[in-house]
């Protein structure tokens, strides 16, 4: 893990500013989602990418019943079921 040096303290409802060079780098905008992982004592944030519920893919997606679904998994799924 790479330290960036830099040192933010929590206000009093738990919140921190992920610095705005950070944002930047990693292409995060105002309102995107972060994902929160546990990595022993560490916090781990990232950007949440949500992509295909079948395959992970995030072009071409479909939002069916507030389900992503990429239409590469749509036509499979199309044609099983005419079979
Ligand atoms: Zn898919």
């Amino acid at each position: 893990m790479k330290s960036t040096g830099i040192v933010r303290k929590l206000d009093e409802l738990g919140r921190i500013v992920i610095p705005k060079e950070i944002r930047k780098k990693l292409e995060i905008s105002q309102k995107d989602s972060i994902e929160i992982f546990i990595d022993g004592r560490s916090i781990v944030l990232k950007k949440f990418e949500s992509g295909c519920i079948f395959c992970s893919n995030s072009k071409d997606l479909i939002l069916f019943k507030d389900k992503l679904i990429c239409k590469n998994c749509i036509k499979n799924i199309t044609n099983s079921a005419e079979e």
